[in-house]
């Protein structure tokens, strides 16, 4: 039987320390005011800054895309709530509505921004994520609602109905110390030389993170664990790493690119899997055209799990990596269902 606790018969388990945001949300309700009273449930995008505790009372104004919102007046934004009914392409694509709508809305003078949710799929359910503030205007309250409530915002909104919203958000934020995880087992030939396997540790406070990131996390955990039960001798160091704060901005994985960066060419190879981990198909790859090669070659050798997607992004945390000239890939995994478990 595998022991399957952390290390499990590896000793080089080490961990990194690391100064990472810390956000907590409190209470967040929203209500519609006019044409008539509705709860709207919602969730907090971290690090969204607080509402005054009497909330936000304000009209809503209703646009689908950064580009309607720029080719508005700033006097007809200024003292709403905008809410981005943004149209879902693919998660990489829609997810910049939620990175960067209370910026942009607060650019044009509104008090809070909302988004609908970044999801394909919705049984009335908000999805949380990260956003960002630009530095140089007033940070604003920002949250997501569901894709069905944005359809019915909108509705209203375009049948010319006046909508007023109360939006009252609670949160504080400060930093702590969390720890990035390495588990090596040694190479047996060229132990200095690195094959990384990675996946995030942290999650956002609604979920268990069982699916973002636990999945890949474990998997990731268990490589080394596994090579070394069989009594498999890699040529290189297989390092896992379980980067914390992925989902605050990969303050995890800048750490370690920062306190490891006189060492980046000795990283061979770095996987992720931070999309899911259903049905294996192969790897979403990233790298010079060489790597790409040979990385297709040794995926051979994986039928029926063999299949190559090039990509300049593959993946979260690695791809800091991979933007310094490491090769790099992603699980490609069969993750259509993947909205079905994520929040
Ligand atoms: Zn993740």
């Amino acid at each position: 039987m595998i022991n399957l606790t952390i290390g499990s018969g590896l000793n080089d388990v080490t961990t990194e320390e690391v100064e990472v945001p810390h956000w907590v949300r409190g209470t967040e309700t929203l209500e519609m005011l006019q044409p008539h009273y509705k709860k709207v449930a919602i969730i907090g995008l971290g690090p969204s800054i607080s509402t005054p505790s009497k909330g936000i009372t304000a009209e809503l104004l209703v646009v689908k895309t950064f580009k309607e919102l720029d080719s508005l007046n700033k006097e007809d934004v200024e003292g709403k709530i905008v809410l981005f009914d943004e149209h879902y392409t693919s998660y990489g694509e829609t997810v910049v509505y939620r990175v960067q709508a209370a910026s942009k809305a607060a650019r044009k003078g509104a008090v809070a921004s909302l988004i609908r949710s970044v999801t394909p799929y919705s049984l009335y359910t908000t999805h949380t994520g990260s956003q960002h503030y630009d530095n140089d205007i007033p940070r604003i309250p920002t949250a997501a609602i569901t894709v069905e409530d944005s359809h019915l915002l909108r509705r209203l909104f375009i049948r010319k109905n006046k909508i007023v919203l109360k939006l009252k958000m609670e949160s504080t934020h400060d930093t702590q110390k969390s720890r990035n995880t390495i588990i090596d087992l040694k190479g047996a030939v060229d132990p200095d030389k690195y094959v990384i396997v990675s996946g995030h540790i942290d999650s956002w406070d609604v979920g268990q993170g069982a699916m973002d990131d636990g999945g890949g996390m474990m998997i990731s955990w268990f490589a080394p664990v596994i090579l070394n039960h069989l009594q498999l001798h890699p040529k290189r160091t297989v390092r896992a790493i379980l980067w914390t704060a992925e989902e605050p901005g990969l303050v995890g994985a800048a750490q370690y690119l920062k306190r490891h960066i006189n060492e980046l060419d000795k990283i061979n190879f770095i996987m992720e899997s931070d999309e899911g981990t259903f049905e294996p198909l192969g790897l979403e790859v990233g790298g010079s055209k060489d790597a790409v090669c040979i990385i297709a070659e040794i995926l051979k050798l994986f039928t029926p799990i063999d299949k190559l997607k090039v990509s300049k992004n593959p993946g979260s945390d690695i791809v800091l990596f991979i933007n310094k000239g490491i090769p790099g890939a992603s699980l490609m995994n069969k993750n259509d269902k993947y909205f079905r478990y994520h929040r």
